[in-house]
């Protein structure tokens, strides 16, 4: 450092300045800050036009309610606002602003022009310059307000050295107004780029406007969620085939607000465990209503994050509402014409062929099949959503071949029976009959010493499972039961195999419990592979057990269990119709 140039109060233009930054950051704040104020005006059509994406100009017009004439310069005054009158009214805040920060910080860093009208008034005008007013006067336009924001941040050399490209500001500025749309689905919105009109909403329902933002390829894969209580929640859900790799298609409103939401965005990737594979995200609109006293706004200066009085609760609901909504339906892969990336493509899963000699050997898969799926106390729900399926035969002792009203219909056999069995092996709890199946003669096992490890720990679980283990020795133990459904299995293969998928914690299943990581892994172990033969029977069979499970169309990992070509579609295939 040099030279000490004494303590000074900064002149109001340069402290203005600072402020503005944390209001004023890029193009993108500015427009979604001028499009709030037009929604707070109450208008029908909002249209926002950018040159240089949005460093050289960002106009946006409206058809509000407009500022009266001698009003114009106090909306560039600090702390001039038109929606709270106290703090108390912090309180309850309907509006989108309500700080009167926005336009002076605009202003303080740009070149501004604002025209407006009120019904029964003229139209005025006013700019500003670096803060500075510099013009005042009547002037002619319709019942609205146009604010035009040129040269942004021609006076903050260091704002503007942080402005990422322009593709990479005008994306930001999109995104900005894609969430007020979201919130304002009755308010008609237009983007004009360079000229060019590339985005035009008409006011339309909530839904509608969703699928809109998602886009036509997700919007392809989307059902509603309508909850009233215990909280009040609407959304669109895009199906697991809409699954996207990254969080791009998640957007969450509260109370009309859009906010970023970690909490909201771990609830999602909970409603849609085992349904999508774990590195794919969910895409989905959500937007909750809560009492005022339950959310809290005013943590953010941009505004864009709320806090939550009881997360937990606000969690749980939503968590358990979307999963509801996303098992009330089909949620079956349908196939048509080429994948397309990030629609229904889903990477390989985990070996089902491990080749370390710790898996279970290949012994009388079928015996195992039928004995377990013939297992009387099996969870039976209502198969509404089930289509009736016949068996047509087995495609590369992989695949099961099946015909539904029409449509063809393939089943990964095992995807289908790991998901029957984790099920089944979920829904049981110790001490239940035909939980466990006593081995006709125990098996002692020596431990290695990773396995002797993780025993203790996983005592408790083994057991809600079915596996009777009692010690036997230091390093040994006597292995006296196996899971019912699993008795088909050589019992020390699948004990060891089990053991060992759950050996460190890093897997995919790693935040479940120990006994849903346990049945994962039994599961997987147990059921037909590929390359195991099924006759027209068994396959009947695995296709009725499947159809009584809570969720037939996708197994733990995520993947798929079925995929769907519709009749029609081959009839296209094959140019019956076009
Ligand atoms: P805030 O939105 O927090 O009140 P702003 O600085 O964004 O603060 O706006 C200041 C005031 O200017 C608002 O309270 C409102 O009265 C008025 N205003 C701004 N933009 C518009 C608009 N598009 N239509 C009507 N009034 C507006
Ligand atoms: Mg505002």
């Amino acid at each position: 450092m040099t030279g000490n140039q004494g303590i000074q109060v900064l002149p109001p233009s340069a402290a203005e300045r600072i402020a503005a930054g944390e209001v004023v950051d890029r193009p993108g704040s500015v427009v979604k800050e001028l499009v709030e104020n037009s929604l707070d005006a109450g208008a029908r059509r909002i249209t926002v036009e950018l040159v240089g994406a949005g460093r050289r100009l960002i106009r946006v017009t409206d058809d509000g309610e407009g500022i009266a004439a001698s009003e114009l310069p106090l909306a560039f005054q600090r702390f001039a606002t038109s929606k709270i009158r106290a703090a108390e009214d912090l309180q309850r805040i309907h509006t989108y602003g309500f700080r009167g920060e926005a336009l002076p910080s605009v202003a303080a860093v740009a070149r501004v022009e604002m025209v407006s009208r009120v019904r029964d008034g003229e139209a005025s005008r006013i700019t500003i310059e670096g803060g500075t007013q510099t013009s005042h006067g009547p002037a002619s336009g319709p019942v609205g307000t146009t604010v035009t924001v040129e040269n942004l941040f021609f006076n903050t050399p260091a704002r503007r050295r942080f402005l990422k490209s322009p593709a990479r500001e005008a994306a930001v500025i999109i995104e900005a107004i894609e969430a007020l749309a979201l919130a304002a689905p009755d308010v008609a919105f237009r983007l004009i780029d360079e000229g060019r009109e590339i985005l035009w909403y008409p006011a339309e329902p909530f839904a509608d406007r969703a699928r809109r933002v998602l886009g036509p390829r997700v919007a392809a894969h989307t059902l509603e969620l309508s909850a009233r209580a215990p909280v009040d929640l609407e959304g669109i859900l895009g199906t697991p085939q809409a699954a996207q790799l990254r969080r791009t298609h998640q957007r969450f409103l509260v109370n009309r607000r859009p906010v970023r939401s970690p909490l909201l965005a771990r609830a999602l990737t909970e409603a849609y465990h085992t349904l999508i594979p774990d590195d794919r995200h969910p895409a989905a609109v959500l937007a909750l209503r809560l009492p005022p006293q339950e959310v809290d706004a005013n943590v953010h200066p941009r505004k864009v994050e709320v806090r939550f009085v009881d997360e937990r609760r606000l969690f749980d609901v939503v968590t358990r509402e979307v999963r509801r909504a996303l098992l009330r339906v089909p949620l079956v892969h349908v196939v048509s014409g080429a994948r397309t990336a990030g629609l229904g493509e889903v990477p390989g899963g985990p070996e089902e062929r491990p080749a370390d000699g710790r898996s279970p050997a290949h012994d009388a898969p079928a015996a195992g099949l039928l004995l377990a799926l013939s297992t009387p106390d099996a969870p039976t729900r209502a198969p509404v959503r089930w289509p009736s399926i016949r068996v047509i035969g087995q495609l590369a002792l992989t695949y099961i071949i099946g015909e539904a009203r029409g449509d063809l219909i393939l089943i990964d056999q095992h995807a289908a029976h790991e998901r029957v069995l984790f099920e089944r092996l979920m829904a049981r709890r110790a001490g239940e009959a035909g939980v466990a199946q006593g081995l006709v003669a125990p098996v002692v096992l020596d431990l290695a010493p990773g396995e002797a490890e993780v025993l203790p720990e996983l005592s408790p679980a083994l057991r809600a499972i079915g596996f009777e283990v009692e010690p036997f020795g230091p390093a040994t133990v006597r292995l006296t039961a196996v899971p019912a459904i699993a008795a088909g299995r050589g019992p020390e293969a699948l004990f060891r195999a089990c053991l060992h998928d759950l050996e460190g914690d890093d897997g995919p299943h790693a935040g479940r419990s120990l006994e849903e990581r346990l049945a994962i892994a039994t599961a997987c172990h147990t059921a037909v592979r590929a390359g195991d033969p099924l006759d027209l029977v068994e396959m009947a069979a695995l296709i009725e057990a499947l159809g009584q499970t809570e969720d037939p169309f996708s197994c733990f990992h995520g993947r798929p269990t079925m995929i769907q070509m519709r009749a029609g579609d081959l009839e296209r295939w094959f140019y019956r119709r076009t």
